[in-house]
């Protein structure tokens, strides 16, 4: 539209294309496009596809009876059987979910100032340092934004809080020495951590933060075993809480309900998002313990955090719908399978092709990664081949494919999606060196 009067993220380039409908793993165009998605809406978060009829319907359900409703000044039924569904299953024994926000990036900081507030009401006020992992996101308002690092965002540092420190990511691939073993490294990893504790000073350190497999932005990158019990173990020593990111790999997208189980660590708290509602609705939470609760309850007696739409109650009808879709043996199973026989297939087909550098990740989040000349323009190419001749959405930038599908895609619709990248992949492979 010529006299578009919306702002857009890149005013510069022509108007995205306008969507029709979305209906499972496809999205319409106006413009008569059919797309196959396995990007799960380029963001990751539509890890039910749309237009499921059971999260729809319970949406409708709840619109008829009600908008919003203060979080603070009602309760919710759903609200409460959603808190219930969200622990029914993790191994970790969190049994506490404050729904805080909408976003993600609300998650991070709502997390971020329960930490603080637990520790300010048990005397420790000089705790206000957080640290953080190169190469990580967190999300992209103020604080969450301190705590990562994404190039493109870098030039608000100086506008950010400066009692944030980072420590290197954790990535075997690249930072795994000629020598060490994994469980050496993934030590040495914990002792980073244990160095800025000290180099900050412990009375200062608040809290860790980090996503439970380094995701978006290096692409899927799960620790070493034992990394994060080791982590765990320093946060122990010094008092500092252990704060997990699953907004992108949390909800059943790792093959478990939650990523950190793979690792058998308990945090003290884990903030999740956009895969919480799906895209049907915004809706955030931070995941914490009866005994964070009771030092809130000993201490001011409120949460000092709320939003005006937390737990907004079609948010939460959705979430409910979804979650339930999710907790599901089944589901997990066809999840982990499905990824499982996506990367075999990548790795028959790719793995001895001169570009193929990589390829990790957990349940229906993995990325393969290569390396060559120009290998950003090399992904862009790959992406766009993949939609102009294949009317396939994939998510291929820098050096690596980030595979984020709904959890619903078929078997059928995976093997399409593989067959035509490999093609692609080998075929545009040859204009480059
Ligand atoms: N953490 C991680 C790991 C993410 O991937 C994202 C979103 N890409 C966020 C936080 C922030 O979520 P939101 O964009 O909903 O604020």
């Amino acid at each position: 539209m010529e006299n578009s009067k919306v702002f857009h993220v890149f005013p510069n380039e022509p108007r995205p294309p306008y969507v029709d409908r979305a209906e499972g793993v496809y999205i319409y165009t106006k413009d008569g496009q059919k797309l196959l998605d396995i990007t799960s809406g380029g963001n990751h978060y539509a890890v039910l596809g749309w237009a499921h009829p059971e999260v729809n319907k319970a949406m409708e359900i709840q619109i008829k009876k009600f908008g919003h409703m203060d979080y603070k000044l009602w309760s919710n039924e759903n609200t409460e059987e959603l808190a219930d569904v969200l622990i029914s299953r993790a191994e970790h024994g969190l049994d506490r979910v404050y729904f805080g926000g909408n976003a993600g990036s609300e998650a991070c900081e709502v997390a971020m100032k329960m930490s603080y507030q637990v520790h300010h009401d048990t005397g420790k006020t000089k705790k206000i340092w957080f640290i953080s992992r190169e190469q990580s996101y967190h999300g992209s308002t103020a604080d969450a934004l301190a705590l990562g690092e994404r190039p493109n965002l870098e030039f608000f540092r100086q506008m950010l809080s400066p009692y944030r420190a980072r420590i290197p990511m954790h990535h075997p691939l690249y930072l795994q020495r000629d020598g060490e073993t994994i469980d050496d490294y993934a030590r040495r990893s914990a002792k980073e951590l244990e160095d800025k504790i000290l180099e900050i000073g412990p009375d200062y350190v608040c809290g860790f933060v980090g996503e439970t497999i380094m995701g978006g932005l290096v692409g899927d990158v799960p620790p070493a075993p034992n990394y994060w019990k080791y982590i765990r173990d320093v946060c122990n020593k010094y008092d500092i809480h252990l704060i997990l990111d699953e907004v992108y790999c949390g909800t059943g997208t790792s093959g478990k309900i939650y990523c950190c189980d793979w690792d058998k660590v308990r945090p003290d708290f884990i903030f999740i998002g956009k895969t919480l509602a799906a895209g049907y609705g915004a809706l955030s939470a931070v995941i914490t313990s009866k005994e964070i609760e009771d030092v809130i309850k000993n201490g001011q007696g409120r949460l000092q955090h709320t939003t005006t739409f937390q737990a907004h109650s079609l948010g939460v009808a959705a979430a409910l719908a979804v979650q339930k879709l999710i907790h599901n043996d089944e589901l997990l199973q066809h999840v982990n399978e499905l990824g499982e026989y996506m990367r075999k297939t990548l790795t028959d087909e790719l793995g001895s092709h001169p570009f193929f550098r990589d390829l990790r990740g957990r349940g229906l989040r993995f990325s393969l990664e290569y390396q060559c000349e120009n290998q950003h323009e090399f992904g862009n190419q790959l992406q766009k081949v993949m939609l102009e001749k294949h009317n396939i959405l994939i998510n291929a930038k820098w050096h690596r494919i980030c595979f984020t599908p709904a959890l619903i895609l078929k078997k059928s619709e995976a093997e399409l999606a593989m067959e035509k990248l490999v093609e692609q992949f080998i075929s545009l492979s040859s204009s480059f060196r």
